[in-house]
């Protein structure tokens, strides 16, 4: 695991081509996003190799539904005992995880015909706590419901820290900072809204950001934000 600020830790023994994290904090341990279903086991032996004893682990935020966050929830959980968290909207994708809708129908197509196989299976899984936007979350996180990628889409800032976790509300591919990939994307124009949100009301609270895809941005993340949504503005005009 590597260690991006103190308390929060990339769980990088799964590659990265997506990132899940820990959060440690007074209550115990909280992992943000499982990667897919087959980082599962190697998330559980990560935290058993780091001193995280699975039953320290006590809650899961899932910043939205999608396979590559939320694949390996229903392992983990079943593991750890954690309660599940998510976006009141995101619940229901959650459950019926093939209710998604992408930026295509034919990438949808495809995502169905791929869904019975192992590595694509996502096993639904029922949340325990639900939230929306505006939320303080004992681990000192508030809740910002960023939809467009998913409608339930949630980033998670700590003002304290100077901390936002982004989920895929925007993603740092090849270090370029940008939105969620248009393919993945059904309804682009609440992610552009979303992104907005994120430069115009909580621009000035954060500067280092972790994405669900490309490497974390360690200063200046808030000015970089307000720079990229007015330039998907600009684009718009
Ligand atoms: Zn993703």
């Amino acid at each position: 695991m590597k260690q991006i600020i103190p308390g929060l830790w990339d769980i990088d023994e799964i590659g990265d081509a997506v990132h899940c994290y820990l959060w440690e904090w007074d209550g115990g341990v909280t992992l943000i996003d499982t990667g897919m279903p087959s980082h599962a086991r190697t998330i559980l032996d990560a935290l058993m190799h780091n001193n995280y004893p699975l039953h320290t682990v006590t809650r899961v935020i899932v910043t939205h539904s999608d396979l590559d966050h939320a694949g390996g929830l229903a392992k983990i959980r079943r593991a750890t005992g954690a309660s599940v968290v998510c976006h009141a909207v995101e619940k229901e994708l959650l459950e019926h995880p093939n209710r998604r809708l992408l930026g295509s129908a034919l990438l949808r197509a495809s995502m169905t015909l791929l869904s019975p196989l192992p590595a694509f299976h996502q096993t639904p899984v029922i949340p325990q706590e639900l939230v929306v936007d505006g939320d303080t979350l004992p681990e000192g996180f508030t809740v910002i419901h960023t939809p467009g990628h998913t409608p339930g889409h949630i980033a998670l800032l700590h003002r304290e820290k100077r901390l936002l976790i982004a989920g895929d509300a925007l993603a740092n591919r090849g270090g370029k900072l940008q939105g969620p990939a248009s393919l993945f994307t059904p309804d682009g124009k609440n992610a552009q809204r979303s992104i907005w949100k994120l430069a115009k009301k909580y621009g000035d609270d954060y500067e280092t950001i972790v994405f669900g895809h490309g490497p974390a941005i360690l200063s200046n993340g808030g000015k970089r934000v307000k720079a990229l949504a007015s330039q998907v503005f600009a684009a718009e005009i």
